[in-house]
């Protein structure tokens, strides 16, 4: 029997009654969880399966596969992500992600605390788009795709200033290289300097972030084509999101 927090990444049925969860774990990292009647709704494993969940897990049997879960109880629902279309589809976002980057039975200090922090986050009202921003920026350095943001990454050169991101050349440019990509993202200093405070930010000790809507695309920009030409990573998630954001249905 081994004892662990984990949050559910995602869970699919097994059998009629059954569920698979893939737990996003403190301790062993990403694993999944063979949860016995699950789907029944006064089964003990219900609630705790639910998307987001955090909670407490004792499993067994991981040696020789699959862990399945003993016992679980639910240290906090997150409910009011849950309930709430515009934050689930973020908390769906990261969830994907976490789920494509990190690796089963390989687990990345930190990784488990950052995920809570930002359903905390979302759940405290914090802006969703930068969370997601700093969530995908702390998935780029455990993906090792992170880029560098001092120097320019055409010339070398330590950067005062950068003009433009190339997401071919995976860094900023500064304005002497600025052609160096002529598809490179033009991109506003306010921009760069969110980009580097993603990268460093204490999640835990995260303010309030106040950012300008230009900049807001800007990021969306870079971090959407960083994903896709540098990790190879498209998230189907991130559709659904763009539809209510189009729509305007946030609040
Ligand atoms: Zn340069």
């Amino acid at each position: 029997m081994e004892k662990t927090e984990g949050i559910v990444l995602r869970a699919i049925d097994y059998g009629e009654t059954n569920k698979i969860v893939t737990l996003l774990t403190a301790k062993y990292g990403k694993i999944a969880v063979l949860a016995k009647g699950a789907n029944k709704p006064q089964s003990r494993f219900f609630s705790v399966c639910q998307p987001f969940v955090h909670g407490q897990w004792l499993v067994y049997g991981g040696n020789s596969g699959m862990f399945s879960a003993s016992q679980a109880e639910v240290l906090d629902s997150f409910r009011a992500i849950r309930e709430d279309l515009y934050l689930s589809a973020y908390a769906v976002c990261m969830a994907e992600l976490a789920d494509l980057i990190f690796v089963e039975r390989e687990p990345i200090p930190g990784s488990f605390p950052l995920l809570l922090h930002m359903f905390r986050h979302l759940v405290a009202g914090k802006d969703p788009d930068i969370l997601l921003r700093i969530f995908e920026s702390k998935m780029w350095f455990a993906a090792g795709i992170q880029p560098n943001l001092t120097e320019c990454a055409h010339c070398g050169n330590r950067l005062d200033v950068a003009v433009r991101f190339s997401i071919r050349l995976a860094g900023p440019l500064c304005q002497p290289c600025h052609e160096a990509d002529p598809i490179a993202i033009w991109m506003k200093p306010a921009t760069h300097k969110l980009l580097r405070l993603f990268q460093i930010v204490d999640i835990a000790r995260l303010g309030q972030v106040k950012v300008g809507e230009d900049v807001k695309l800007q990021l969306d920009k870079i971090h959407r084509q960083y994903l896709e030409e540098q990790g190879g990573i498209s998230l189907k998630s991130r559709q659904f999101l763009d539809q209510l954001n189009k729509y305007g249905l946030h609040h």
